[in-house]
């Protein structure tokens, strides 16, 4: 038997009263559990196998199958107000569905449950009403994204220029998302930038911890380089809500 905190990734329908979750869990990395009758009003588990939620999972691991048998579910935070916040979200789901589509499966991921937690809790607390919180709600994604980069051993480097090998004491004046390369203006010369400013200033405050103003440049950016290391493979299928949401809130 294993017990572990797991937060829930996706579910989809199984059977006419069953599911499919799989889950981020702190000790197995990522399990699939079939859920049989919950999609009943009266299951055991209510809120506790709903996607984004934080729970307290019991299951008998075994080797033999693809689909565990979950037990036990006990749900610790079901993030109530990341749900009312549309945006947040979008962001929330995308990086749910990389950790599902990128992640190493069948091995521990204990960094990866820890990053996506704290990724999570802080979307839940910024999003509050009386969020009193010393982290920028639009740092979450492009800081989760940096981090992955970290975690996937693809670590961008947001004080060097790439050419020169200088440090940076200002916002780059160029960078190159497919290399991850940081351009400073004496290397740049009188060369027309191709990242935008907004980008750039972005990138900028994520080293520092400041306030990003437009995070949706900077998370593309991330994006992009991510994806250029880990390869075009898989489509993530959330990035379209996402930016449809983006849209609906102007950015
Ligand atoms: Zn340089």
């Amino acid at each position: 038997m294993i017990k572990t905190r797991a937060i829930v990734l996706h579910r989809f329908p199984y059977s006419d009263s069953s599911f499919i979750v799989k889950a981020l869990t702190e000790e197995s990395g990522i399990v699939s559990f079939i859920v049989k009758g919950g999609k009943k009003k009266e299951s055991p588990f209510r809120g506790a196998l709903d996607p984004l939620a934080l729970s307290e999972v019991v299951f008998r691991q075994n080797p033999n199958t693809e689909l565990q048998f979950i037990k036990e579910a006990t749900l610790l935070d079901w993030r109530k107000d990341l749900r009312n916040d549309l945006l947040s979200l979008a962001k929330a789901q995308v990086i749910t569905e990389m950790i599902l589509r990128y992640a190493p499966q069948g091995v521990p991921l204990q960094e990866e449950f820890e990053r996506l937690e704290q990724a999570l809790h802080e979307f839940n607390e910024t999003c509050g009403s009386t969020a009193n919180t010393p982290t920028h709600k639009s740092n979450i994604f492009a800081q989760w994204l940096l981090d992955t980069c970290d975690m996937w051993g693809y670590n961008l480097d947001l004080t060097t220029c790439s050419r020169c090998g200088n440090t940076l004491d200002k916002p780059a004046a160029d960078f190159f998302p497919e290399t991850g390369g940081f351009v400073c203006q004496a290397c740049l010369g009188v060369d027309t930038p191709r990242a935008r400013s907004e980008t750039l200033q972005g990138l900028w405050a994520l080293r520092n911890g400041d306030k990003i103003e437009r995070p949706e440049f900077t998370e593309n950016a991330l994006l992009t380089y991510l994806r250029h290391h880990i390869g075009f493979l898989k489509e993530i299928h959330s990035i379209k809500f996402l930016n449809e949401t983006r849209k609906l809130f102007g950015q």
